[in-house]
């Protein structure tokens, strides 16, 4: 028999089923090609890897990003342990090559976006002579893979995912896409979008995220910028990209009324109700928003001042559901300006701003990020260790024993941020508020599982995320299997083998501007 190419997505918790296919082990898939057989894909967000499937002279491509890193790491030791070639990839082994091998017992690391060079690494290791580090770079958008979805498993997830745009302009201190994707937004053309989305929908996919860094990439106060320039080539650059957003979405428009995507959007987006009109009649009916903070202070906290704050703030979320786009709007706790009405404060305005979902999330330090140098190379950070691990390497800190929040907080202790974190979780996804936001949608069976994909979310993300008690994180993560399985029915919809892809992209309305 021959070698065997794999792929895995490490996680430390399994669930059974997954709400969001993870698209990279899909996209390296493809990529991989049929020359040595298909994949084979493990997700450990559904089962562990049994490695008992690695053999002597396979090559195991292992996909991290920070918060997986260190069962990753694992794996790739017991892999090597059995002979295979070990590879790394994702934005963690793009930051760290040197730690995926020396903890991970790397012969390889791929930097950067994989899509292209990938097939060149499994000639290279089947050939018995890999480099140590392999520069993906970051690739123009007409080079991005179409995913393999022809190798999904059934009934295993809730929501299929596209990218349809990698980079963001902005420059958030917590994130590290705009330094790791960039700042220059590489946008995909619209018919291989909407090709990968038919397939999604003949496959009986009726729920798909637009995985995108940020699916409005071209503000008015960034048009407004280029107009001021001599040189017009920048405004015409703009305003072509626009114009695809708007032709991507009326390819939508045209696709079974089924279909409902997600996405994640800036805020900014509100400003333009043309673009949200259009989002409406393409169906995409939910956003994550990047709220952060629900104070000006906040925001400058996060270098976020192009958000909005108080009431300004809940009249731009609730212009979103006016559209008919849902907000899930995410909120950063552990911020130096959070005082303890914070909390309340903020639940109060998801609240009151229409929210129909939210995530409160600790403050955390990502490597790739400008709060991760800032912090990192505060005096005495790097000699501090927990378990002998540097805390500037916390996510090599066994999690029984890695703190949940890093930063010493101005006048909060930093249990009583994550108490009043775990408490906004508790507030805002109540069973009696969420029957009340369950009128969003109208029959029964809809508002039953509007209750049920809510506490889904909300048993995956906050009692496995914050909770410190294993024996909480454990009877989470099997209420959240349970769940799962329970919810998992209702997104899926009757496959449509015979769906036809829809007319040319350019035949829609120009759009007018602002
Ligand atoms: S948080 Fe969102 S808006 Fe800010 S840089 Fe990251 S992707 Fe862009």
């Amino acid at each position: 028999m021959g070698s065997t190419v794999h792929l895995i997505n490490p996680s430390s918790v399994s669930f059974g089923v997954a709400v969001i296919t993870p698209r990279w082990l899909y996209v390296l898939a493809a990529a991989t090609g049929t020359r040595w057989g298909d994949p084979n894909i493990v997700d450990e967000t559904l089962e562990s890897i049994d490695p008992a499937v690695i053999a002597s002279g396979d090559v195991v491509g292992i996909g991290i990003h920070t918060g997986n890193a260190r069962r990753g790491y694992e794996i790739g030791r017991l892999a090597r342990e059995r002979g295979a070639w070990v590879v790394y990839g994702g934005i963690h082994a793009t930051l760290f090559p040197d730690e995926a091998h020396e903890f991970g017992s790397a012969h390889a690391v791929v930097r950067g976006d994989g899509d292209q060079i990938w097939p060149e690494v499994v000639a290279d290791c089947f050939a018995g002579q890999p480099s140590r580090t392999y520069e993906g770079g970051r690739l123009a958008a007409d080079r991005f893979l179409p995913a393999r979805w022809d190798l999904l498993p059934t009934g295993r997830y809730m929501w299929a995912s596209v990218q349809t745009v990698r980079g963001c302009p902005k420059h958030c201190s917590f994130c590290s896409v705009w330094r790791t994707d960039g700042q220059e937004p590489r946008q995909r053309g619209v018919d291989p979008v909407v090709r990968e989305i038919v397939e999604l929908r003949r496959l009986g996919f009726r729920f798909i995220a637009l995985a995108d860094d940020n699916f409005y990439p071209v503000t008015f106060d960034d048009l407004a910028a280029a107009r001021r320039r001599s040189d017009p080539s920048r405004l015409h650059e703009l305003e072509a990209m626009r114009q695809d957003r708007f032709n991507l979405m009326a390819q939508l428009a045209q696709l079974p009324d089924d279909l409902v995507f997600y996405t994640q959007i800036t805020m900014e987006a509100a400003e333009d109700p043309e673009f949200l009109d259009a989002m409406r009649r393409a169906r995409i009916r939910g956003a994550l928003v990047g709220v952060e903070a629900v104070t000006a202070a906040g925001l400058k906290d996060v270098y976020k001042g192009f958000n909005l704050a108080g009431d300004e703030l809940v009249a731009r979320l609730k212009a979103f559901r006016k559209h008919g786009v849902h907000v899930l709007g995410s909120f950063i706790f552990g911020l130096p300006s959070d005082r303890q009405d914070t909390f309340d404060a903020t639940v109060a305005l998801a609240e009151q701003a229409d929210l129909t979902f939210a995530q409160f999330v600790l403050l955390t330090p990502f490597p790739g990020t400008v709060d991760f140098d800032r912090w990192s190379s505060e005096e005495g950070r790097s000699s501090t260790l927990i378990d002998g691990v540097p805390i500037t390497r916390y996510w090599m800190i066994p999690e029984e024993t890695r703190p949940k929040l890093f930063t010493p907080h101005p006048t909060l202790s930093l249990e009583e941020i994550r108490v009043r974190t775990q408490g906004a979780w508790d507030r805002f996804y109540s069973w009696r508020h969420l029957w009340e936001r369950s009128r969003v949608v109208e029959s029964l069976r809809s508002r039953i599982a509007f209750v049920l994909v809510s506490k889904l979310y909300r048993q995956m993300y906050a009692n496995t995320g914050i909770a410190t008690d294993s024996a909480r994180v454990a009877r989470s993560a099997r209420w959240a299997r349970w769940m799962g399985m329970a919810a998992r029915r209702l997104f899926l919809a009757p496959p449509m083998p015979d769906l036809a892809m829809p007319g040319p992209a350019d035949a829609v309305e120009e759009p007018t501007w602002a």
